[in-house]
């Protein structure tokens, strides 16, 4: 009776140990499911989310790239492919400001030099232009057909020439302009006086920069002076120095207008690194347009 009674006791907690590890297992069963269902709904969630913003094939961990990306942007913009990218990422790491890198008095030897390096970046500058080294006249063309802007500086250079008197400035600058013309089919609308409108170079013929800033506006152009100098005009100054001067200057202005010679090769060699590390602090680079700030200097003759 004991035993029988044992025996019965023992196969009821054996059929109720079947029975726990079967709900057990159905429990596990239908959790597992549900899992792998959610988990599905998940990825086609984040797929959605994805594809209408970009139409390469991005998977579900494309979300922890794009936070990422804020920080790797800098060599987006090196880049010519950043369309979608830089749209939604640049406000992050713009810093707000505009550096207009502006090269007077070439083309020269330099110049085709130059421009590999801003079409590395994708960088934008405005070149003053004159006839001086005219064997390199060529370039103008390349520096229009890539985006840059071209404007006149002064055909001869000649302080005492072009000073000489109002028509004797813009017999020179028509003289440049003719030259651009031939090589890119158009005019511009752009210029900037040598030596600058607070120029006194032109001090022989009083008055002469007043009248020629007025004139300047009459025929609808506009000139540009510059708000940062990288000192490069001086004959005693070293690639390092400017690049420092270039640094520090545009630090001081929303849109920084910054003068530089393409005609001096220690110029031309330091601006690999600042374009690398303005694009790194969040600059963008622009050509200039006539409806640009002029940066103008205050007239002094
Ligand atoms: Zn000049």
């Amino acid at each position: 009776m004991a035993k029988q009674n044992f025996e019965t006791i023992a196969k009821k907690r054996a059929l109720f140990s079947q029975r726990v590890i079967t709900l057990v297992l159905i429990f596990v069963g239908i959790f597992t499911v549900t899992y792998i269902v959610g988990l599905a709904a998940t990825r086609h969630n984040a797929r959605a989310l994805v594809e209408p913003t970009d139409s390469q094939s991005v998977d579900a961990d494309a979300e922890t790239k794009d936070g990422e990306d804020a920080d790797s942007e800098n060599t987006d913009e090196t880049g010519n492919a950043q369309t979608d990218e830089q749209t939604t990422a640049a406000p992050e790491n713009s810093n707000g400001r505009t550096i207009y890198l502006t090269f007077d008095d070439g083309p020269g030897p330099y110049t085709e030099r130059l421009l590999d390096i801003l079409k590395k970046h994708d960088v934008k500058a405005t070149f003053f232009l004159t006839h001086v080294y005219s064997q390199y006249e060529s370039m103008i063309k390349r520096e229009a057909k890539e985006g840059h802007a071209v404007a006149v500086h002064s055909y001869t250079h000649d302080y005492n020439k072009i000073y000489a008197s109002t028509d004797a400035y813009w017999q020179d600058f028509n003289a440049m302009q003719e030259v651009i013309k031939a090589q890119t089919g158009a005019e511009t609308k752009m210029f900037r006086f040598p030596g600058g409108s607070s120029n006194t170079v032109s001090k022989n013929t009083p008055g002469i920069m007043t009248e020629l800033v007025k004139q300047a506006g009459e025929k609808g152009l506009s000139y540009f002076d510059w708000n940062v100098a990288s000192g490069d005009a001086a004959n005693n100054i070293s690639g390092a120095e400017v690049l420092q001067n270039c640094k520090v200057g545009v630090a001081n202005y929303k849109n920084a207008v910054v003068l530089c010679h393409d005609v001096k090769e220690y110029t031309v060699n330091v601006m690999d690194e600042f374009i690398t590390w303005a694009l790194s602090k969040g600059y963008t680079f622009a050509a200039l347009t006539p409806e640009s700030d002029g940066a103008h200097h205050r007239v002094n003759n």
